[in-house]
């Protein structure tokens, strides 16, 4: 099922995007697939030959792969745990651990994790639950760094950077290895901000980072959601918790699952502060859009697969949510299918047709499980752009038979 990497016939997302752009370089690749709303849409189908179920399962392919890939290439680059965890702590998060926890007074976040490990015994579940609700890992918003004055997440309806008085400015060299682009009242290339305080007038300095180095600084630094998720990823492979990620399309967002100890099952985690994450489905009701599908990614093949109908899905029918959802999932498969359906992008909260190119391709769960997998085989030895097509390996096959 899977592909070999010797006979690898190349598909032509890459050329066709990049010639029907204009442009010659992979970062505009990169956009149009991580915002794919209806003219970046539009764009690839012209590229790639008219809007027709072949080429819809061309670019649906290369996006489910992009999403693996992009979750792959992010766990090589977490940086220094290690140094991160042996970062001082100043002395309001020592004495608020403290009270939390007990034991010694902890210096470095290194003391929390092994009070945190003696608290929990021999149950790294139960481990795993307290650091996912420890101030290692929480959610704190970009910020002035001197006075806690909080930065207006909120674009629309909301503030411009100028009225919140922060700007985009270029990295130093100290920062540049530990800057990565994303969303932040936004979409923004790998930037750094810099506010001035309308309250205390000091300047601060902050960028989004998947260094877990970056992201364990305790003074007053932003970790926002992706921060979060790519530092509880690290820290569970620092601890061997095994952790995948979770992914909505369509919907800006992001969560994990964990293995539970009793039976082996995958488990939404949910911090104290999170978003729900097993009641996914719920938020369907927030009124700013839907999601089109939800897909796990991890290292492990196993691990990868199309995990929509869990989230459609109450406990009781092994799916995650709970049972007082049930009378509502009807009404929730309702409109995610009307979002899959909706060629506009109006339908979902990102305003994007990644679902919406799955259904025109009339990719089911198991083929979209079967490309994700076969992303995760292939990651680090082919892009996600090229694969090879497996009606030419059937083929391939034949006329070795054939000439054999
Ligand atoms: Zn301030």
């Amino acid at each position: 099922m899977f592909c070999s990497t010797t006979a690898l016939s190349a598909l032509h997302v890459k050329d066709a995007t990049l010639s029907a752009l204009h442009v010659n370089d992979a970062t505009a690749l990169e956009r149009t697939f991580a915002h794919l709303t209806a003219p970046a849409l539009e764009t690839l189908e012209m590229g790639l030959g008219g809007r027709t179920p072949d080429t819809a399962r061309t670019i649906g392919r290369a996006l489910l792969r992009r999403k693996v890939h992009a979750v792959l290439d992010k766990s090589n680059d977490f940086g220094d745990v290690e140094a991160g965890l042996d970062i001082a702590l100043p002395e309001a998060m020592r004495s608020r651990c403290l009270k939390q926890y007990g034991g010694l007074s902890p210096t470095t976040w290194r003391d929390c994790l092994s009070r945190l490990k003696t608290l929990s015994g021999d149950s790294r579940e139960q481990l795993w639950s307290y650091v996912i609700a420890h101030p290692m890992t929480e959610y704190v918003p970009n910020q002035c760094q001197r006075c806690g004055h909080i930065v207006p997440d909120e674009t629309t309806p909301g503030y411009t950077d100028a009225e919140v008085g922060i700007s985009e400015v270029p990295p130093t060299a100290s920062e540049r290895p530990f800057v990565r682009g994303g969303y932040y009242r936004g979409a923004r290339s790998a930037v750094a901000f810099l506010l001035r305080c309308p309250e205390c007038g000091d300047e601060s300095r902050w960028f989004r980072s998947s260094d877990a180095q970056v992201i364990l600084n305790p003074n007053r630094w932003g970790r926002l959601c992706g921060e979060q998720e790519d530092l509880r990823a690290a820290l569970a492979r620092h601890l061997s918790v095994p952790l995948r990620a979770i992914l909505p399309l369509d919907w800006d967002h992001v969560w994990s699952e964990t293995r539970r100890e009793a039976d082996g099952a995958w488990v939404a985690c949910q911090g104290p502060g999170d978003a729900p994450a097993a009641n996914f489905a719920g938020r369907l009701d927030e009124g700013i859009g839907a999601w089109t599908r939800v897909i796990a990614v991890s290292a492990d093949v196993e691990g990868t697969s199309d995990v929509t109908e869990e989230y459609l899905s109450c406990c009781s029918a092994g799916g995650r949510a709970d049972e007082r959802l049930d009378e509502e999932m009807p009404r929730y498969r309702e409109t995610v299918s009307a979002a899959r359906a909706d060629a506009s992008g109006s339908a979902t909260q990102a305003k994007t047709l990644n679902g919406h190119v799955l259904h025109r391709a009339g990719f089911g769960r198991e083929e979209v499980t079967c490309i994700l997998r076969q992303a995760v085989v292939d990651h680090g030895v082919v892009g996600w752009w090229e694969w090879q097509e497996e009606e030419e390996e059937e083929e391939e096959e034949e006329e070795e038979r054939g000439g054999g």
